[in-house]
This record gives C-alpha cells, sequence and structure tokens, in this order.
C-alpha cells in the first residue's frame, strides 16, 4: 500500500517512540506492555487527531479552503489539534462544541477549554447534546461562505476516510518499528472513539498482511453499534486506497465493558489507570480516551484474557490536557 501519492502535510516529525513499560509489566505480573507514544506527536498537546489532520488540512489546501470547520465535545482533544492546525497554516477556525453532559460547557473552564480561548477560536458555537453536528457544522459553514470566504467541515474527531489514513500511516510505521526492534507484537490495544484509529490501524495492518489482533476499548458506544461503526469506516478507507484484501468484519473487536455511566464521565477503574501510570511510569494518560482504556486493558490482563509473555502494545493516543479540567478528581 502505498500512500505517499495522497496528499499530506506534516505536523509530527521521525516516528514517535515505542516504549517497554518495565515497572507496569512487573506490576500486573502478566504480558509485557509496551506504548506507542502518540501522545508525543505534533501541534499543541500532541495526541491521535495529528495524524489525522495531516491528511485532513492537506485536503482542505487541495480545495482552497481558508477556514477549516469541526465539532466535538466541550473538552475536545480534536477541536483543540484542529484549532493548532489551523493556525500553523493561517487557516481560520470555527468550532461547534457539544453539550453531551448537559451544562458542561464552562467558558473558564480548563484543560483543552482553556486551549481553545489561548489559541484563539475565531468562533465557538455551543450546541445541545444529541444534536446533529454535521446540520450544525453546515449552518457554520453557510455563515463563512456569506462572509465570502471558504469552508472546510471535518467531521467529528477527524473519522472520515481521510483522517483515518493517519492511522493507516501509523500501522506502517509500527511495522517498520518492529522489524527494526526486532519486536514480535501479539495484541494492539487501542481506544475506539469516532472509530479512524481503531479503523486506520486495522486497514494499515490487515492491509499489508500483518494480522495482529486489535483490541477496541470503547469509551461511549455499545459493542454491536461501535464494531458497525468501525468495520463501516474500514470499507470505506480501504476502497479509498484501493487496498485489494478483503477485511474480515471478525476482526474487528470492541469491548464496551469500560464506558462506566457515559461518554466522559469517570469511573473508579480510570482513576486507578491514570493514578499508575503516572505513578509507575511518569506518563499522563487522560479521563475520557486513553484512561478508561488503560483500565480496560488492565482489567482484561488480571482477567488472563492476555498471558504472560505476550507482547502487547498500547496506542497512547494523547489527551492528558483534558485531565486538567478533573483535577477534582484525584484530590
Ligand atoms: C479522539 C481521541 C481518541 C479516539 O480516537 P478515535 O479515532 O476518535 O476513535 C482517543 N484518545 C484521545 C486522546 C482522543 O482525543
Amino acid at each position: 500500500m502505498n500512500l505517499s501519492s495522497i496528499p499530506r502535510r506534516k505536523y509530527s516529525y521521525g516516528p514517535t517512540p515505542i516504549e517497554r513499560l518495565n515497572n507496569l509489566s512487573e506490576y500486573l505480573d502478566g504480558p509485557n506492555i509496551f506504548i506507542k507514544r502518540d501522545d508525543l506527536l505534533g501541534l499543541t498537546g500532541g495526541g491521535n487527531k495529528t495524524r489525522k489532520l495531516e491528511f485532513l488540512v492537506a485536503d482542505a489546501l487541495k480545495n482552497n479552503a481558508d477556514t477549516l470547520i469541526t465539532c466535538g465535545a466541550v473538552q475536545s482533544n480534536h477541536c483543540r489539534l484542529t484549532l493548532s492546525a489551523a493556525k500553523k497554516e493561517q487557516l481560520d477556525c470555527r468550532l461547534v462544541l457539544e453539550e453531551r453532559v448537559t451544562d458542561s460547557y464552562n467558558l473558564n473552564a480548563n484543560g483543552n477549554n482553556f486551549l481553545f480561548n489561548l489559541l484563539d477560536a475565531g468562533g465557538i458555537t455551543v450546541v445541545p447534546g444529541g444534536s446533529d453536528m454535521m446540520k450544525e457544522m453546515e449552518k457554520v459553514a453557510d455563515q463563512v461562505r456569506s462572509e465570502g470566504k471558504s469552508p472546510y467541515i471535518i467531521p467529528g474527531g477527524g473519522s472520515n476516510e481521510i483522517g483515518a489514513t493517519g492511522y493507516v500511516a501509523c500501522a506502517q510505521e509500527i511495522m517498520m518499528q518492529m522489524f527494526e526492534n526486532s519486536l514480535d507484537i501479539d495484541y494492539i490495544v487501542t481506544t475506539s472513539g469516532s472509530a479512524g484509529t481503531h479503523a486506520g490501524l486495522l486497514v494499515g495492518m490487515e492491509g499489508n498482511n500483518h494480522h495482529i489482533p486489535l483490541v477496541g476499548i470503547s469509551v461511549n458506544k455499545e459493542k454491536n453499534i461501535q464494531e458497525e461503526n468501525v468495520y463501516n469506516l474500514v470499507k470505506r478507507t480501504s476502497d479509498y486506497l484501493n487496498v485489494s484484501n478483503r477485511i474480515d468484519k471478525k476482526s474487528v473487536n470492541v469491548f464496551d465493558n469500560y464506558v462506566g455511566p457515559g461518554y466522559s464521565l469517570p469511573t473508579d477503574s480510570m482513576k486507578e489507570a491514570i493514578s499508575l501510570l503516572a505513578q509507575k511510569e511518569g506518563i499522563l494518560l487522560d479521563p475520557v480516551y486513553t484512561g478508561k482504556t488503560m483500565a480496560g486493558f488492565i482489567d482484561l490482563t488480571r482477567q488472563g484474557y492476555f498471558k504472560k509473555g505476550d507482547n502487547i502494545l498500547f496506542i497512547h493516543t494523547g489527551g492528558s490536557p483534558a485531565l486538567f479540567d478533573y483535577t477534582s478528581l484525584f484530590q
């Protein structure tokens, strides 16, 4: 699979490190745990959306857009990174924020909210939970056009076939690192949210005949719905990249029992996972995505799903800026 013909901007330099988590591996007394540090990607604060935006913003520029429009939850990492890419490219940016939790938007909140203000978002529209976000973004696009400007809409989480291509590229980067370091990975563990990361990794691995089982941990949706979402995006991304291998629906695997009371709402196991990673490894996770994903990984390890001697690659998709809006949880 050759991605070199697809327009791409460059926001990170070199592959993100794969580190072995010696202390956590010893503490859990289970598999050998490795972590892919996508929290160290470029743009403000790093995280998985940076990889997607390399392809999405390149497409926006190809289409002569001058204003990026995107959407997310009130503490959206994706909105932070889209805004950051816009600043770097000297594009305007408008955000539509969904209050998935009632009254959760607070202009003066910390974390990503603070960064929306610091980076100076050109306009923020807040809409109630359950709104049709594409429709809301279309309204903003009409407004932008009426100002004589040219909008480009990036879907929530940057998760269409263009954004998912960022994680196809990541899968290829991982394969190269495995080869260079003589590392055999038995499972890859990733968050499964708007599905671009999960789908892109799967297309990148399976499309290159690399059949490493991928374990997706849902942070929002129920298993069957999430697997369907991921598979749909796998098909769209494979078509977009002309992948000839047929990717089996059975390779889409999601666990949905670590969501807790709902998207972005705290769980005890998330708190445990965040504290553990901080105290054993000095690595910051986030409360919405990687904290719950790590909680899932730890629980699956304790249940014996992963065996001693297995090599696990945990994808650290970033998000730690959001932690600073949850400090009271840890006091
Ligand atoms: C968006 C996000 C995810 C989920 O990735 P998707 O591609 O939306 O499934 C995971 N972790 C962090 C920190 C994120 O911001």
